[in-house]
């Protein structure tokens, strides 16, 4: 931590900055931002190709995009009424809009490298989540594996006394 982020007039940061993968594309928000929330729904899954995606939300007058504006790609889904934006040259999705909430824009929580001033606590759209999606089963070492983590099998149960007749 630097001196300056531990003395008494220490300001706390008013914006987050964030990229793509490759760094083509790159912005800022304002913080806090309005609110963090994790999408279970089918289309985030797929256009992520990942289980489920945490979103930080925030105004679009409070959104600059800094490098790379060029760089964005758009897809519009002509359904759902929804359009997500994606880095050109590495593929990372990068802003997510909504209908139903069209001053706003959605910002996958992993492109910010510091804090948002938000905490992700809503889980939106969990009905349609996978049922692989992991949650929090408990887990154990997998032997002969380092660093990996298993859950084991359910056991069947046990056959029925009479079955065997
Ligand atoms: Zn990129």
């Amino acid at each position: 931590m630097s001196k300056a982020a531990t003395t008494k007039t220490a300001r706390k940061p008013t914006t987050a900055e964030g990229a793509c993968v490759c760094g083509a594309v790159r912005f800022e928000i304002d913080v806090p931002a309005v609110w963090a929330w994790h999408d279970h729904g089918a289309t985030t899954r797929h256009a992520h190709g990942a289980a489920y995606a945490t979103y930080v939300g925030t105004w679009r007058s409070r959104l600059r995009v800094t490098e790379g504006e060029d760089n964005l790609s758009r897809y519009e889904n002509a359904e759902t009424r929804t359009a997500r934006s994606f880095c050109t040259t590495c593929g990372t999705p990068v802003f997510y809009e909504r209908p139903r909430a069209p001053k706003m824009v959605n910002i996958p929580r992993a492109l910010f490298a510091s804090r948002t001033g938000r905490e992700p606590r809503y889980h939106l759209n969990l009905t349609e989540s996978a049922d692989w999606e992991y949650r929090g089963e408990p887990l154990g070492p997998l032997k002969g594996f380092p660093g990996v983590q298993w859950e084991r099998p359910k056991r069947k149960k046990p056959r029925e006394p009479g079955g065997m007749l």
